[in-house]
């Protein structure tokens, strides 16, 4: 029986470096790319080469949305204060999986799912309350999974390093990244 196909929004390289292997013995997934938040470009072009590793490590096809910062700031415009956690990373999630779900919707998949609850930092209630969101919106379904559970985050930063893969220290937003440098 064919598997439905799934799209599998990824951020990062040690974001990528687990969940796939859960995904493929249920679904036929492609690997999609959408993290206009990061900033500056060549973090954004060095966490892009880090996912591309671990998705032609798992044979699956790597695909890559239009890298799109001004867009996002317009998104994310008036929020430059909010905590971690807070609206501006709800909007933030809002706009990658949302650009997600619109190719999934043009591209023949049915079902979306994200890397970014890997992260013990991230707010899982707040990725699937977007994904159930859009998943209406669009008419697909979502998988909304906490990867985290049963060591997720360990398995994933474990199987990162021993790749060598980039590996990054921040979120990804220049608010992000100023308040790790202030730290
Ligand atoms: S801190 Fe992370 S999730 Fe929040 S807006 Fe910045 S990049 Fe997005």
């Amino acid at each position: 029986m064919e598997k439905p196909k799934l799209l599998l929004h990824a951020c990062c390289g040690v974001c990528s470096a687990y969940v796939p292997e859960l995904l493929i013995p249920e679904f036929d997934v492609a690997v999609y790319y959408e993290n206009s938040n990061i900033y500056p470009q060549e973090e954004y072009f060095k966490r892009r080469d880090a996912a591309r590793i671990m998705a032609d490590g798992f044979n699956l096809p790597f695909l890559e949305a239009t890298y799109s910062p001004d867009a996002w700031d317009d998104a994310t415009l008036g929020h430059a204060e909010d905590r971690e956690n807070g609206p501006r990373c709800r909007l933030c999630i809002n706009f990658r999986l949302d650009r997600t779900f619109r190719f999934a919707k043009e591209h023949g998949f049915s079902w979306v799912a994200t890397t970014l609850s890997v992260s013990r930092r991230k707010n899982v209630v707040q990725i699937n309350e977007v994904g159930a969101l859009l998943a209406d919106k669009y008419g697909l379904s979502f998988l909304g999974r906490d990867w985290k559970k049963m060591n997720g985050e360990t398995i994933s930063q474990d199987r990162a390093k021993r790749s060598g893969i980039y590996r990054q220290d921040y979120c990804g937003c220049r608010f992000s990244l100023k308040k790790k440098l202030a730290e």
